[in-house]
């Protein structure tokens, strides 16, 4: 393994989840579904493959029917207008969206300024691009966490090239405010910063929080790459399914680099997708209402189970802080965590520069079935 990548070994949710099936755990550590999107979309992906569609190569950019409907997405929902044929790639999940932005924006030796706690592949695509990461931590603040503007402001320097945001935040469920993305719009412009945005979560959102895409500020549009991601949203994480929006300049330096990556992304999904993001505002209210629901499930039992619970706005996760129990140590409580009680979760503490920031913290998912956080929630209850 290279220097540029000699820190990275195996990424964190693929050794818990090996230790979930190991142990015969409840899983609530990797963020996945254990119920699949929805039927139709599954019969669309059926009937392309059966119909010969998109069993052999798929244009670079994408389908146009996909390319199209991520567009009619992105205008329905938040009034961004993109070219289907020139601002929209669709990628190999969000994770290829990631790498391909990185490696297409940076020089060697860029800075890129990145929420932390994040999400691990930040980190390994901005070392994989020759560029430096600059953290700005997220604090925990009244039973959540917030981004200090200040200490985001402090972390430009003359080498920053670009912005990594990430909205609602994994892990923490932050949610940035029209303020908060005010004033990461005014710096990004003033400093003349390009901006990538990580927004696969964008419609799981809970309560009064609202998803706010970073490119309708103004003066973003044309520095900003929008991630989105089909695995988040329809419930297909094995699809691979992401995209890009941006400026046209943009998306053709991001399509570069894609097409060395992975050249196209696989066919038959693609249609299927297409139809998905066509489903109406019912199938987006519903999940979300449903996992609010299970959110406040999974909280309440890991509360009633000792942990301090930070309340997220968005995402399907929920960081809890295990100092309660006596303990300090994340990852040697993860890693002993199926033995104790079979149920295995993700220690924070990998996602920060400085371990030492998020050494108590812990990580579940809950988008699992009603059933299985409940016995899941039963059995952290041993831990008392
Ligand atoms: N970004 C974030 C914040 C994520 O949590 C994930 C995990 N799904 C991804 C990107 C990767 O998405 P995909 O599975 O589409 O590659
Ligand atoms: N995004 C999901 C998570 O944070 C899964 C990511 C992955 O397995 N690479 O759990």
């Amino acid at each position: 393994l290279n220097r540029r990548l000699a820190e990275f070994g195996t990424t964190i949710f693929a050794e818990m989840s090996a230790l979930a099936t190991a142990t015969g755990s409840i899983n609530l550590g990797q963020g996945f579904p254990d119920t699949d999107g929805p039927e139709e979309v599954r019969e669309a992906a059926v009937r392309a493959l059966r119909e010969g569609r998109g069993n052999q190569y798929p244009p670079g950019p994408g389908i146009p029917e996909l390319r199209t409907a991520i567009a009619g997405h992105q205008l329905r929902r938040y009034g961004l207008s993109y070219d289907p044929d020139t601002e929209v790639l669709v990628t190999a999940g969000a994770t290829e969206a990631i790498a391909a932005s990185l490696l297409a924006l940076l020089e060697p030796g860029d800075e890129v300024v990145a929420l932390e706690p994040y999400y691990d592949s930040y980190a390994a695509s901005i070392a994989m691009a020759g560029g430096r990461r600059v953290p700005v931590t997220l604090r925990p603040d009244g039973g959540s966490f917030r981004l200090d503007l200040d200490e985001l402001r402090a972390a430009v320097t003359d080498a920053t090239r670009l912005l990594l945001i990430n909205t609602p935040h994994n892990p923490t469920g932050t949610v940035l405010t029209r303020a908060e993305l005010a004033a990461i719009a005014e710096l990004a412009v003033e400093r003349d910063l390009l901006v990538v945005t990580d927004e696969v979560y964008e419609h799981l959102v809970f309560d009064e929080a609202e998803h706010i895409p970073l490119a309708t500020l103004p003066g973003m549009r044309e520095r900003t790459v929008t991630i989105g991601s089909a695995g988040k949203t329809f419930s297909f994480t094995g699809w691979k399914v992401g995209w890009v929006t941006a400026d046209g300049p943009l998306v053709s330096a991001v399509r570069t680099a894609k097409q060395y990556l992975t050249y196209v992304s696989a066919g038959p999904f693609q249609y299927a997708i297409a139809e998905a993001l066509r489903l109406p505002d019912a199938y987006f209210d519903g999940f979300r209402a449903d996992l609010r629901r299970k959110r406040d499930l999974l909280g309440d039992g890991l509360r009633a189970a000792g942990f301090e619970v930070y309340q997220p706005q968005g995402t399907y996760f929920i960081t809890t802080d295990i100092t309660p129990f006596g303990e300090k140590d994340a990852y040697a409580f993860c890693r002993a965590l199926p033995e104790r009680c079979g149920v295995v979760a993700i220690p924070n503490s990998v996602f920060y520069d400085d371990p030492d920031a998020g050494r108590s913290q812990v990580r579940f998912t809950f988008c699992k079935r009603d059933d299985v956080l409940a016995e899941a929630t039963g059995r952290l209850r041993r831990l008392a």
